[in-house]
């Protein structure tokens, strides 16, 4: 990776770095003074409710969008106005991706390759990385969504940029092409790339990234490593017990028990204290048949996007 921005700039040392930045349409506030330091080879996942304005963020840092105020660095440089100087920096894929309809699919992305300078065996290449080997000669008009999905990755990866944009990649994926997708993103990382992804696979983000962070009506709720953040906000554990073997009242005496609800033909006893319930259990009914559920970052995500109040950044509160 080449660098030609001065080092003094802390901006230069992260991959993309943006202050304080707000963005208002009428009076609405898609983005509401949000801050926030992406590293360089860092996997970061943006994750967030329909209209908490992710893709309004995702488009000022790509330079598509400019901000009413803050500022926004990529590479320690401004990506508004359009930077031509990054853009080869940068591959992109939006929900939205231009394609040349009209074009085969490896003429399609031979032509988005010459535009960065890309060549031909990196065409070779991307498509075979994303699954569209035998798809060579088709017309772009005439693929599947989950392949123009597939040729929209494509288009963000032939020229090898350092930095990747992916907008909810995986949307139009069968459960297949999601997994090899995975294995893509991981080799990317492997490489040092730095990626931000948005989704709303809280299984995606938990397993890929180094770090997410939780959009909720335009403010960045929180900025974490998925595991801590499931350690943080102390998610319960569920323990599933067939119904009719302890009864309601019984199972909320128990010890290191906080909640019990009935669902689908079980007593759901939650618990972050998973051990000492499950040796109460033991005793009272036996534990034959009885499930347990780990929290998971989905749990994290809903709790904190049911708030009607957003934490300030990194607030350690738990959950009551
Ligand atoms: P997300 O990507 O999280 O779904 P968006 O960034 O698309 O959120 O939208 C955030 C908010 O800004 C929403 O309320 C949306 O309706 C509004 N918004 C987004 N783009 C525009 C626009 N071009 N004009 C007016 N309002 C917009």
């Amino acid at each position: 990776m080449s660098s030609t921005t001065p080092l003094t700039d802390p901006g230069a040392r992260a991959a993309v770095a943006v202050v304080d930045v707000t963005k208002t349409y009428g009076d609405r506030k898609a983005v509401d003074g949000v801050s926030l330091t992406i590293r360089r080879g860092e996997f970061f996942g943006l994750l967030g409710p329909n209209g908490a304005g992710k893709s309004t963020l995702v488009e000022i840092m790509e330079g598509l969008r400019k901000a009413d105020s803050g500022s926004v660095t990529v590479f320690g440089e401004s990506p508004w106005p359009r930077n031509t100087a990054l853009l080869p920096r940068m591959g992109v894929q939006t929900q939205s991706s231009a394609f040349f309809v009209r074009q085969t699919v490896h003429e399609h992305l031979r032509t988005v390759a010459a535009l960065f300078g890309a060549d031909r065996a990196a065409v070779d290449a991307t498509l075979g990385a994303v699954g569209l080997d035998g798809q060579h000669d088709v017309r772009v008009d005439d693929l599947s969504g989950g392949q123009r999905q597939r040729l929209a990755i494509a288009s963000a990866l032939v020229h090898g940029p350092e930095l990747i944009f992916l907008d909810e990649p995986t949307a139009s994926l069968d459960p297949e092409g999601r997994r090899d997708l995975w294995e893509v993103l991981r080799g990317l990382k492997a490489e040092g790339r730095t990626i931000v992804y948005t989704t709303h696979h809280l299984d995606e983000a938990e397993a890929l990234c180094d770090r997410v962070g939780i959009l909720v009506a335009g403010r960045l709720v929180v900025t974490d490593e998925p595991q801590h953040l499931i350690r943080t906000f102390g998610a319960s554990s569920r323990l599933l017990v067939p119904l009719g073997r302890i009864d309601e009242e019984r199972a909320r005496s128990l010890p290191g028990v906080d909640g019990v609800l009935v669902q689908g033909g079980h007593l759901v006893l939650e618990t972050r204290a998973t051990g000492r319930v499950l040796a109460a259990l033991d005793t009272v009914t036996g534990l034959d048949g009885v499930q347990t559920r780990t929290p998971s970052l989905e749990d994290v995500y809903l709790d904190l996007t049911a708030r009607r109040t957003p934490l300030a950044p990194n607030n350690q509160e738990q959950q009551a």
